[in-house]
């Protein structure tokens, strides 16, 4: 056998055939490695969509390799002597293909990094991470962004990035006149619902798909989710499929109606992209192009096309930003000192508010929620309960299918938890259920009352949410953005006040919400 020059590493979540670690690839001298390995569906118990997703996309693009003439060592996870980790599979491989070095293109998450330089180590081999060229913006500029700032707030980033990579710019003005639309996207839908909504895109399960579901019934039986309406795109085409449908069906009325929720609509005018994002078989710079050519085209508002890029332009950007900047420290933060376990129905759906068991009954049955429901329900709830942000840091890792640790984590533990002090989010995001009351019709099918904070019928939301200002007082009083609503405090009895505790003390018992005591 010819001597192996470069082994070139993909990770399940860098399908591209275009990445940097390609660049310089030579068929006659190198070889493409992939792994499939059970650690990574174990460590925080992946549900089933979600590992069904990795594992079916992987098996696409191993195909994909094949086709191009890129020589492959593929690892399955039912193969015999699969060594049921990245970095024991890796070093097994090194020994037997002996190569003169490892390339890679920067992973996404740090303790996938540390595995990487680790084995190269162990092995002596060169390691070269090259850029990940998915994103607008390096880790090197986010943090000559960051630097010398004590909060980072989206909005001045965002701008950057608007005039550096020239999106919906006219001259050196955003077009429109304005850089964000966001008070035009906080309707509600009005009695009558949604209306008619677009189906979803759905991929039925092909023979691979097939094979790869029948896998993880078997091995990750007792992992969340179901698998019965898995039709996530798999492959590239897939996902351009979804994008293009996505622009033309969906974004017109995605801006006006993007936080209102509606029972049993999971899929509502969102586009169901970020998982085919994350793996890599979709560019952003592709979706970003795509929603301001419709712009240009007459086909959407600006308030929606302006609002669906600044999630991708803006968001995606700066939380991957914030991760790289602050790992490994930042898993640790718990800023609130919150120490309640996750209620256990969180993995069932089993209570009975009436938001909660619609938001996470459609998560574990399609791995997805938009991000009102997980920023405003079950993150909410998470956040005035008191939960371990590690727990719903877990939590959220698991079930949906977009979920990967460098986009995941600082939603979770830095806008949803405050878990970071205020390092992402000016002010925790904490409400009563009248938020939910406001946009969506859940409280009008509820066992409780979002107006009531004590008594039998107190919606738990607005319990929790007084509960949570007199617990954390003193650290609130000090933020301007939280004084008005940290005053209403004062304004309680004692008597409301001892109400307030009795109650959230029965909500965190399960004797409230949960319906396992029924
Ligand atoms: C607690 C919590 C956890 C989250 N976990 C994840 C996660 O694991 N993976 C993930 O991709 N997103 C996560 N998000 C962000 C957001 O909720 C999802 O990206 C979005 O709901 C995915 O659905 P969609 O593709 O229909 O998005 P759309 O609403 O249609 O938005 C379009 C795209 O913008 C990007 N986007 C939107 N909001 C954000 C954001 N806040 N951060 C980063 N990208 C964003 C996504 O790529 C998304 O596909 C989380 C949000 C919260 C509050
Ligand atoms: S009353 Fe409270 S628990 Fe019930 S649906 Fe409304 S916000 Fe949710």
């Amino acid at each position: 056998m010819a001597e192996l020059r470069a082994l070139v590493i993909v990770l399940g979540d860098q399908l591209d055939l275009d990445a940097a670690a390609f660049d310089d690839f030579d068929a006659a001298h190198d070889a493409v490695w992939m792994a499939e390995v059970a650690e990574e569906s174990t460590h925080v118990g992946s549900s089933q969509p979600r590992t069904v997703l990795f594992l079916s996309a992987m098996r696409h693009f191993a195909r994909a390799l094949r086709e191009a003439g890129r020589p492959l060592h593929y690892t399955a996870l039912d193969d015999a002597g699969n060594h049921g980790g990245l970095a024991a599979q890796l070093t097994a491989d090194i020994e037997r293909l002996r190569p003169q070095r490892l390339v890679m293109t920067a992973p996404g998450d740090w303790r996938v990094l540390q595995a990487m330089r680790g084995v190269a180590e162990a092995c002596c081999l060169p390691l070269d991470i090259r850029e990940d060229r998915h994103f607008f913006c390096s880790v090197r500029d986010f943090a000559a962004h960051a630097r010398g700032r004590r909060s980072l707030r989206l909005e001045y980033f965002y701008r950057e990035q608007r005039v550096r990579h020239r999106v919906l710019m006219d001259g050196d003005q955003p077009i429109g006149g304005e850089w964000n639309f966001d008070a035009d996207n906080r309707e509600p839908f009005g009695p009558e619902g949604p209306g008619r909504v677009p189906p979803r895109s759905r991929f039925e399960p092909d023979a691979i798909t097939r094979e790869v579901i029948a896998l993880v019934r078997e091995r990750f039986a007792d992992h969340p989710g179901a698998l019965d309406d898995f039709a996530w795109p798999v492959t590239r085409e897939q996902a351009q499929q979804a994008l293009y449908r996505f622009i033309d069906e969906r974004l017109p009325r995605f801006g006006r109606h993007q936080d209102a929720m509606w029972p049993g609509e999971p899929w509502l005018f969102h586009a169901h992209i970020a998982a085919a994002l994350n793996l890599k078989l979709l560019h952003p710079r592709e979706a970003v192009a795509a929603a301001e050519a419709a712009y240009h085209a007459g086909k959407a508002p600006l308030a929606s096309v302006e609002g669906f890029i600044r999630q991708i332009l803006g968001w995606r950007e700066y939380v991957r930003g914030i991760y790289w900047t602050q790992m490994p420290g930042y898993l640790e933060r718990n800023a609130l000192d919150a120490h309640e376990d996750l209620p256990a129905w969180y993995w069932s759906g089993q209570t009975d508010m009436a938001c909660l068991r619609d938001a996470i009954t459609q998560t574990l049955r399609h791995g997805y929620a938009h991000h009102i429901q997980r920023l405003m329900v079950t993150g909410l709830f998470a956040l005035l309960y008191g939960v371990d942000p590690k727990q719903v840091h877990a939590w959220y890792l698991s079930v949906y299918v977009d979920a990967v640790e460098w986009v995941e984590l600082p939603n979770t533990l830095g806008m949803s938890q405050y878990a970071d002090g205020g390092l992402m989010a000016s002010k925790p995001y904490v409400a009563t259920g009248k938020y939910i009351d406001r946009m969506s019709p859940h409280c009008r099918g509820c066992r409780y009352d979002p107006a009531q904070r004590k008594g039998e019928r107190a919606c738990p939301f607005t319990t929790l949410y007084w509960d949570f200002l007199m617990r954390h007082e003193a650290l609130l009083a000090k933020n301007p953005r939280m004084a008005l609503q940290v005053k209403n405090v004062a304004r309680l009895s004692d008597d409301e006040k001892r109400a307030v505790v009795a109650r959230a003390a029965a909500v965190r018992r399960g004797e409230v919400g949960s319906t396992s005591h029924e």
